[in-house]
């Protein structure tokens, strides 16, 4: 069912102990009104963090867990990697797949993220699947034909009742990190594309009840305007999720 979701993305930053402590700052600040609000709170912290950092959320509130990625093996030979299975064990409730520094920096493309969904799946968790065009591709005016690609080979592989445990994140890869947001048109406008494919490939029911969020540079100045926009039901937030103030107000926006 479609939600108002605010899903903090670590990446690799944070020591164990300055993440306990922005963890228990942002229960503090917001426990309350997460409960009340209808606001889905997700925190993505790295991989060594989760189990404690899941334990703080559970006796915080309603705060969920999520990971940053996973393997899309369930176990096995693969040295220094993490699956599905061991994420759910310690209590993760989402995983973030398709983020455009993995696509980039660690060359995953639709095929292997469709392994990854499965397995993500086949655990019972929720992904998060990241889509997303590069500022080349927005200039030459083929974002909508690289979304549909991406969605279309990435994700739209899967049945009704798999897809229905996926929240897709448009996060246009020129406003990562740069302090380039998209203007609110532009998320609308794209988000608005994303549930009219949604519509094509399931149906009208599954458009309507996709989790929609906008990533990218979002703030707590920006974040109203964006979560205004009819079809953008959230944000995936990057550097603001790593400052307590910051996140709670982005959480508040709504
Ligand atoms: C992200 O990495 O998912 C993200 C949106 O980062 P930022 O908010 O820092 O742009």
């Amino acid at each position: 069912m479609r939600k108002n979701l605010v899903a903090g993305n670590w990446k690799m930053n944070m020591t164990y102990q300055d993440g306990l402590a922005l963890v228990s700052e942002i229960t503090n600040m917001v426990a309350d009104e997460v409960g009340g609000s209808g606001v889905e709170v997700v925190i993505c912290p790295p991989f060594p963090f989760l189990h404690s950092i899941g334990k703080l959320l559970t006796a915080g509130g309603n705060i969920h867990l999520g990971a940053q990625n996973c393997h899309q093996k369930e176990s096995g030979a693969f040295t220094g990697e993490v699956s599905a299975k061991m994420l759910q064990s310690v209590g993760v409730e989402y995983v973030i797949l398709g983020h455009s520094e993995r696509r980039q920096y660690f060359h995953e493309d639709n095929e292997l993220l469709s392994q990854k969904l499965k397995a993500v799946l086949a655990a019972g968790l929720k992904p998060i699947f990241c889509v997303g065009e590069s500022l080349e591709t927005r200039e030459a005016d083929e974002t909508f034909a690289y979304l549909e690609k991406q969605l279309k080979e990435g994700l739209f592989h899967l049945s009704n009742e798999e897809f229905d445990q996926v929240t897709i994140a448009y996060e246009p890869i020129w406003a990562i990190g740069t302090g380039k947001t998209a203007t609110s048109q532009q998320a609308q406008e794209v988000h608005a594309f994303i549930r009219e494919q949604i519509a094509r490939a399931y149906d009208a029911e599954a458009a309507l009840n996709t989790t929609i969020l906008y990533g990218g540079s979002a703030n707590a100045q920006n974040a109203r305007e964006l979560f205004s926009q009819p079809d953008v039901d959230g944000g995936l937030i990057g550097g603001a999720a790593l400052k307590s103030r910051d996140f709670t107000e982005i959480i508040k926006s709504f």
